[in-house]
C-alpha cells in the first residue's frame, strides 16, 4: 500500500495536508474532487450534480438601467449574450480611467470563469456602464437578446430603434419600438444644457 493511501485513512482528522489527498475526476466534467464528494455526490462535482454546469457555451446575464416614457420610472433589462463571444467583445473594450480599466479587467475574469467552468453566470454592469453598452451593441448585431421576466426571450429583429429628443426635458436617447410600432423601451443618454 502506497504510503499517501495509509496517510489518508486519518483524513477525519484533519491533520492531513490537501495535497496528501488525492482528488478524482468527476465522471462528467473531469474537474478533479475529493473522493469523498465523488463517492457522495454519486461520482460528479457539486456543480454537475445540481444541473448548474452547463453543457454548452455558457449564458451571461447581465441587467441594463432603462427608463421607460415617463423618465422617473426607471427599471433594470436583462440582457444575455453566450459567455465565449461576449468573452472576445469584452477584450475590446477599453475603461475610460484606470478604476474603470480595472473593473473590465474583473469583468473579463468573471466571464472567463463562468467559461472555464461552464456555468451560467450573471454580472453586473460595471460603474462606467462599458459593459453594458458592449452588451447593447451586441444585442443591435443579434448576437444578444433580452430576456423578459416571465422567460420570454426578445431580439433585436422583433424591434426597431430609434433616436428621441426631448427639448422641454432637454434630453434625447433611443428608443426600441415593436414592429407595431408599440413602445418597448427607451433610454435617455444625452442631457443638454
Ligand atoms: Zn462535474
Amino acid at each position: 500500500m502506497r504510503r499517501d493511501r495509509a496517510t489518508s485513512q486519518h483524513a477525519g482528522l484533519g491533520a492531513i495536508p490537501m495535497s496528501d489527498k488525492k482528488k478524482v475526476p468527476c465522471n462528467s466534467c473531469g474537474t478533479l474532487i475529493p473522493p469523498l464528494d465523488h463517492e457522495r455526490l454519486g461520482g460528479q462535482c457539486r456543480l454537475c450534480k445540481s444541473g448548474q454546469r452547463t453543457n454548452h457555451d455558457p449564458k451571461i446575464s447581465c441587467k441594463i438601467k432603462f427608463s421607460h416614457s415617463n423618465l422617473s420610472n426607471r427599471f433594470d433589462v436583462t440582457f444575455a449574450v453566450r459567455a465565449k463571444h461576449f468573452l472576445e467583445v469584452m477584450r475590446g473594450v477599453t475603461g475610460i480611467n484606470k478604476a474603470n480599466t480595472c473593473e473590465l479587467e474583473a469583468q473579463r475574469a468573471l466571464i472567463k470563469h463562468a467559461v472555464s467552468f461552464r456555468i451560467d453566470f450573471e454580472i453586473n454592469d460595471d460603474h462606467w456602464g462599458r459593459t453594458g453598452q458592449a452588451l447593447l451593441k451586441e444585442f443591435e448585431k443579434g448576437n444578444a437578446w433580452i430576456e423578459e421576466e416571465d422567460g420570454k426571450q426578445i431580439r433585436f429583429s422583433e424591434l426597431q430603434r430609434h433616436e428621441w429628443v426631448d427639448t422641454h426635458l432637454n434630453l434625447g436617447g433611443f428608443e426600441y419600438r415593436k414592429l407595431d410600432g408599440s413602445l418597448y423601451l427607451k433610454m435617455d443618454t444625452m442631457h443638454f444644457d
